[in-house]
């Protein structure tokens, strides 16, 4: 099958992700619900509404004390865009993920590309397990644009013109490099989000330091905002007890 080049497919740059909650059964009673089994047996969601402080201080004490699995009992669906890269270090997080991306084989990939914004910073100074990023010039700024540019340009042209040819999309896709944007769901719970975030994000009030690419900890801000919203009590215990999940 051929396919005729579109010229409405006009590369485009980006420098940001985005993060949709698509779908969602998460809340801080799910977690309560789970836990007091142990001691209550089976209970109402009402019953489990009724003393907020004692509900604070049950969830501050699973975490602290890593009782993980009633963090399990909920489920959030993200919808996120992304480059390529980040998805390569997102799907490494293998427990209480499930992933859907779209295809390279069954529809032609759209030429949107990632370039880094002003804020990204551009310069490592350090070694390997100690190092730190520090701004950029503004000739390293443009510089990385333009090279980067030119660089998206001439591959998506060299990806049509094999499509025009009748090559297979899986076969011209090979040259297409890891700044083209991607889309997928991932579906977690709250115990493997926060496994996530420990990770992927850097945070003042984290007991385990991590230095995550900036562009997945952009992903991971996003996703983390989020999940707050639904589970306030869960993420302050999160924050309390040194952003390490239970
Ligand atoms: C800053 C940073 C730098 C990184 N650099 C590199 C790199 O250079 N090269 C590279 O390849 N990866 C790299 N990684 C990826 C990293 O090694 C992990 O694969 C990734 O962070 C997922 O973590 P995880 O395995 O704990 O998560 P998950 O796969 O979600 O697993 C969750 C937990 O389940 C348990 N578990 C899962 N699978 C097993 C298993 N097979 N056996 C025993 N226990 C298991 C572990 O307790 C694990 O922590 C990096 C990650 C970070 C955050």
């Amino acid at each position: 099958m051929t396919e005729t080049p579109d010229d409405d497919l006009k590369p485009s740059f980006r420098s940001d992700v985005s993060v949709e909650l698509v779908k969602h059964a998460a809340s801080d009673t799910d977690v309560l619900w789970a836990a007091r089994v142990s001691t209550a047996g089976e209970q109402s969601l009402d019953e489990l509404k009724k003393d907020p402080e004692r509900s604070k201080g049950l969830i501050n004490y699973l975490m602290r004390d890593r009782h993980g699995s009633p963090f399990e009992h909920n489920s959030m669906t993200f919808f996120i865009s992304a480059p390529i890269f980040v998805f390569r270090e997102f799907m490494r997080h293998r427990v209480g993920w499930s992933y859907n991306e779209e295809s390279g084989r069954y529809r032609r990939l759209q030429p949107v590309f990632y370039v880094p914004g002003e804020d990204r910073r551009l310069v490592q100074e350090g070694r390997p397990g100690k190092y730190v990023f520090v701004p950029g010039t503004q000739e390293q700024h443009d510089l990385t644009a333009r090279v980067m540019e030119e660089s998206y340009r001439q591959a998506y042209a060299s990806y049509q013109e094999m499509l025009a040819a009748g090559v297979a999309r899986e076969v011209a896709r090979s040259v297409l490099p890891v700044g083209l944007f991607s889309s997928m769901y991932a579906t977690c719970n709250a115990r493997s989000l926060m496994h996530f975030l420990g990770l992927r994000t850097q945070h003042e009030e984290a007991k385990v330091p991590s230095f995550p690419q900036r562009e997945i900890e952009m992903v991971g801000e996003r996703m983390e905002e989020q999940w707050a919203r639904l589970m306030p009590l869960t993420h302050a215990a999160f924050n309390a007890n040194g952003r390490v999940a239970p």
